[in-house]
């Protein structure tokens, strides 16, 4: 067979190689026939045994997570479990089979078709990536009906000794992401997909080479192909010849050894060749990744995305973490961290983040009421939130920070219930660190253009680069088909980062970027030429962001900086970018 390359949207970095595992999709194999009278309550009650196996599938997943599984998992699950309990799944299918006779599996997937074609006229992409999940839980009950052997046992079993296993598929669910945790395989690619879907997501923070969006890689790719996954450029290769493998063999071995160098940085502190310390903070979803973060030495966490404690949970339509609940993980965090500063960002719920899964209905959502436009329209919860928050300042240095502000009421009102919630701790008796500090995220274009509004009345600024492109260039962060415009080297970008740098520094308030920017070693030396101080990114980032700021000199990194800004042209810009990393 002759080798051939496909391409797709690189989601997760690294280098793979290894032979093919293809996962079936069961939705293909369902035998149709119709039941007689006599046959229809006994084909409910199996339909119906089978949504509780799967039911209880997802209960156990869950119970087996370890402390040291991805943040987000946990809230995937709880998102399958939703689904799997909505009436549109677990009854409609029901009464199809009592009304049209046909068999549990037919019915099933009649609906599950259904609605998988509604999801097609949805025009919020987050929405229509929900589709693959919607299918995902049809075919885990698929499987049960029809009794087919795990498909993951058989591949662990496959596996075992047989060197890198790669799935290829036509979607991966989360969930079933996570049976192959144990290193049981070495890589993905899937045909659907966007950057930020979920499975991208879990598969980024498993550290696992992975590309997505190949359309149809899974019906070119035969089970056993050899294959090579290189994460970095989206790029898979089918049945390489010898001198190609030997290649990818060599950069696999080069990008190992880097790995391992890295690791041994991590009691080094981040300082410029020309003295200047620099502050490298975490992001974390749970208290749980503090450990992580510590491993890699993060002095602090710069984002604790809160909405992660706040998502997927299943049962009630509202089911909120009781301020209880927010104070034990808060106090949690701040407790692990061992005396280093933790910023706990407060709730930034709406647009790609639903409470609920299929709960957000405007047309626009991300231009909608999300993040600090929720939590004024419910004071009851954001102050619950807040009182939460301080609490935890008594056990450790806290900061407060509030996602997308733009308006000087919404940082008036933001404050006067910061105070509301001091006042109801002080009447009830209960600590919390007088002093605690609360900043900004500088993430709305508005926001990075009227700065001296936000250094007046706040204590620091965090930028968030990945809303501040989204917003700035009007793309949708997570609709892949304008992936290809996301760009932070946009002269627009670059102006509302470096001013939101300097504006700080003229006020003396501190500015830190927290968005994916910040993790990127690419871009390193540019933020620090524009004068940033502050990086806070994934663990996994943080050791070559630091081996970056260790081989940087801001003497010879400024003027490049500063002929860079001057440029309005995309060309010339990258040509500076292409000196920053020569220095
Ligand atoms: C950002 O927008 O850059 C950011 C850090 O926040 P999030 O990715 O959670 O929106
Ligand atoms: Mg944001």
């Amino acid at each position: 067979m002759t080798s051939f390359t496909l391409h797709g949207i690189p989601v997760s970095r690294g280098i793979v190689i290894g032979r093919a595992h293809l996962l079936a999709s069961a939705a293909l194999e369902v035998k149709h026939y119709l039941i007689d009278d006599l046959q229809v309550e006994a084909e409910v009650e199996r339909l119906k045994n089978a949504f509780a196996t799967v039911h209880r599938e997802l209960q156990t997943l869950r119970e087996e997570l370890t402390p040291e599984a991805p943040a987000e998992l946990d809230a995937f699950i709880g998102v399958h479990a939703m689904i799997l309990s909505d009436p549109m799944i677990s009854e409609v299918p029901l009464e199809i089979i009592r009304t049209r006779h046909y068999n549990a599996e037919w019915a099933l997937v009649t609906q599950i078709d259904e609605l998988s074609a509604q999801f097609d006229d949805i025009e919020d992409a987050y929405l229509r990536e929900r589709k693959s999940d919607i299918r995902q839980i049809g075919e885990r009950v698929l499987k049960v009906l029809t009794g087919s052997a795990a498909v993951f046992t058989q591949l662990q079993a496959r596996t075992k000794g047989a060197g890198h296993m790669i799935v290829v598929a036509h979607d991966i669910s989360p969930a079933d992401m996570l049976q192959f945790r144990d290193d049981a395989f070495g890589g993905f690619i899937t045909d659907l997909g966007g950057q930020n879907s979920h499975t991208a997501i879990v598969a980024r923070s498993l550290d696992i080479p992975a590309v997505v969006g190949m359309h149809n890689a899974s019906a070119l790719i035969r089970q056993d192909d050899w294959l090579i996954i290189d994460g970095d450029a989206g790029v898979a290769i089918v049945d390489p010849g010898t001198l190609v493998l030997e290649q990818y063999r060599v950069r696999q071995a080069r990008l190992e050894r880097e790995r391992k160098k890295l690791g041994k940085l991590r009691n080094t502190p981040a300082v410029t060749r020309d003295g200047q310390p620099i502050t490298l903070l975490a992001n974390i979803e749970l208290p749980e990744d503090c450990a992580a973060a510590l491993e890699v030495g993060a002095v602090g966490v710069g984002l604790f995305r809160t909405e992660f404690l706040f998502m997927g949970r299943t049962g009630v339509a509202r089911n909120l973490p009781t301020e209880d609940e927010q104070f034990e993980a808060y106090r949690k965090t701040v407790l692990a961290m061992k005396g280093r500063p933790v910023t706990i960002r407060t709730l930034d719920i709406g647009a790609d983040k639903p409470l609920n899964a299929g709960e957000e209905t405007a047309t626009n959502p991300a231009l909608g009421l999300r993040a600090i436009r929720y939590c004024l329209n419910d004071p009851h919860m954001f102050l619950t939130q807040l009182r939460a928050i301080l609490r935890a300042s008594a056990y450790g240095p806290t900061q407060v920070l509030i996602p997308m502000l733009a308006h000087v009421f919404e940082i008036e009102q933001t404050l006067q219930l910061l105070e509301q919630a001091k006042q109801q701790l002080r009447d009830a008796g209960q600590e919390y660190d007088p002093a605690v500090k609360v900043g900004a995220m500088i993430e709305i274009p508005a926001a990075a253009l009227a700065l001296p509004m936000f250094c007046k009345r706040l204590d620091f600024l965090s930028i968030g680069t990945n809303d501040l492109i989204q917003y700035a260039l009007a793309i949708d962060r997570v609709d892949h088909e304008v992936a290809h415009l996301y760009d932070p080297l946009h002269p627009a970008i670059l102006h509302l980062i470096a001013n939101t740098i300097a504006a700080g520094a003229k006020a003396r308030v501190p500015v830190a970027v927290c968005g994916e920017m910040a993790g990127d070693d690419k871009w390193s030396r540019l933020l620090l030429g524009m004068g940033l101080r502050e990086f806070s990114m994934h663990p996994g980032q943080l050791p070559a962001v630091k081996q970056e700021i260790l081989n940087s000199d801001l003497g010879l990194i400024k003027p490049v900086t500063r002929k860079i800004l001057r440029s309005y042209e995309p060309r010339a810009i990258a040509r500076g970018i292409k000196r920053l990393a020569s220095l």
